[in-house]
């Protein structure tokens, strides 16, 4: 596996596999790889010829109280799991090759969708995604790109984006990895202790019951949410931020789970703030 960090050596490269005929995958991620990443990686290597991971903690989508600093790191590890699952190359640029000193052009949804969720406790975070997926795009100009439905608002935005600016890169949508006892596997659960890391498992066990519900034929929304509500509410040492149910393009409030209604929740579990959701009609 090749390791670059400037851009002009993931430039170069790619540039030699086109002219190869090669289809090029790319995985976006911020590092501290699990499982989930792994998958994304499993998927791009099924359908690309040369597979790309981005490892980089992109500050521009981390607000001014969050977890920029702490967030966890491990560029040896991350190489051995990327390159465990053949990958071929992983871009892992420093801060300056990413962003000059006045870098102040950025790519935002201007409509509701990046307020909504997220967005309200993370008003720039998308607007930060937007650009860093970009600046990504434009640098590697993949075929295709590999998201998680883990982050279900971001996969819908990247689509938004690559629509709303005719981006040529076809975005592959991948289901959520989760531990054996159901948690949603995230490198933010390594701050979890391990009170924290059992008290995590409302989230899951919410999303398996609101999952069970809907399958059930349950086509209310408001009931189907005070259910999962209810499971979150039981674990003391939980917090929400939101359980909603929204349209799964738009990211609006939805009465009725039809199928693609998305079913989302984000829970302060101590300080870790830790995200699940599941698609009425499961992911297509
Ligand atoms: P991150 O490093 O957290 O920014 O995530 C990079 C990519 O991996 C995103 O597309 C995530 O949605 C995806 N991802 C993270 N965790 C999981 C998971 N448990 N299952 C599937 N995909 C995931």
């Amino acid at each position: 596996m090749i390791a670059a960090s400037t851009i002009q050596e993931v430039r170069e490269q790619v540039a030699q596999w086109k002219r190869a005929g090669l289809t090029v995958g790319l995985v976006p991620t911020m590092g501290y790889l699990h499982e989930g990443h792994a998958s994304l990686v499993d998927k791009a290597r099924e359908m690309c010829g040369k597979v790309i991971a981005s490892d980089f903690v992109n500050p521009t989508q981390f607000g001014p109280n969050e977890d920029l600093e702490a967030y966890p790191r491990d560029f040896d590890r991350d190489c051995a799991l990327l390159e465990a699952h053949g990958c071929d190359l992983v871009f892992h640029p420093s801060v300056e090759e990413m962003y000059a000193p006045n870098a102040a052009t950025y790519v935002e949804i201007l409509d509701e969708m990046p307020k909504q969720l997220c967005g309200k406790t993370r008003p720039i975070h998308f607007r930060g995604v937007c650009t860093v997926v970009s600046k990504l795009f434009n640098i590697v100009q993949p075929d295709y790109a590999f998201f998680g439905q883990k982050d279900a608002q971001q996969l819908a935005i990247i689509r938004r984006m690559v629509r709303d600016l005719s981006f040529g890169v076809q975005i592959v949508a991948c289901p959520i990895v989760r531990e054996s006892d159901g948690l949603a596997k995230s490198s933010r659960n390594t701050y979890l202790n391990p009170e924290e890391r059992q008290a995590a498992l409302c989230l899951s066990k919410a999303v398996f019951a609101g999952q069970a519900a809907a399958e059930e034929g349950q086509r209310d929304a408001k009931a189907l949410l005070k259910l999962m509500t209810g499971i979150i509410e039981a674990e003391p040492l939980a917090r929400i931020d939101y359980v909603s149910a929204v349209d799964g393009e738009t990211m609006l409030p939805a009465d009725e789970l039809t199928d693609g209604v998305l079913v989302a929740m984000a829970v302060y579990i101590g300080k870790t703030r830790l995200i699940d959701n599941f698609i009425v009609g499961g992911l297509k």
